[in-house]
């Protein structure tokens, strides 16, 4: 959750568990000077890598049900998918835009002070 270039300075406004900043980037890296938001929509991009982690996640706990609780009824199932995935959105929503960014922005170590 540090800036993609440096590593050091911080990415979010807050935890991701944070509600008041629910996955708000700051504007730029305190130690680095990088600007986050590369352009306006930028992290629009980021849904797509969010939806990929929350596929991921479902299809990893359903192979982890078929295989230790294979007895378990289908909609306690799906119950404890959906639960299990609510309790981890902040932290998908955070992972997504951190690793849409890093996509596009590449660590460079002359920036580690
Ligand atoms: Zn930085």
């Amino acid at each position: 959750m540090k800036c993609p270039r440096c590593h050091i300075g911080d990415f979010f406004e807050g935890h991701p568990y944070q509600f008041s900043t629910l996955g708000e980037v700051k504007q730029s890296c305190k130690n680095c000077g990088l600007k986050y938001s590369r352009e306006p929509g930028f992290f629009q991009g980021s849904y797509y890598v969010s939806y990929a982690l929350g596929v991921a996640l479902l299809v990893t706990l359903f192979i982890l049900k078929l295989i230790f609780l294979p007895s378990l009824a289908y909609l306690t199932t799906l119950l404890s998918m959906v639960i299990i995935l609510v309790f981890l959105a902040p932290l998908l929503f955070a992972l997504s835009k951190i690793i849409w960014i890093n996509i596009f922005v590449n660590y460079d170590s002359r920036f580690k002070k």
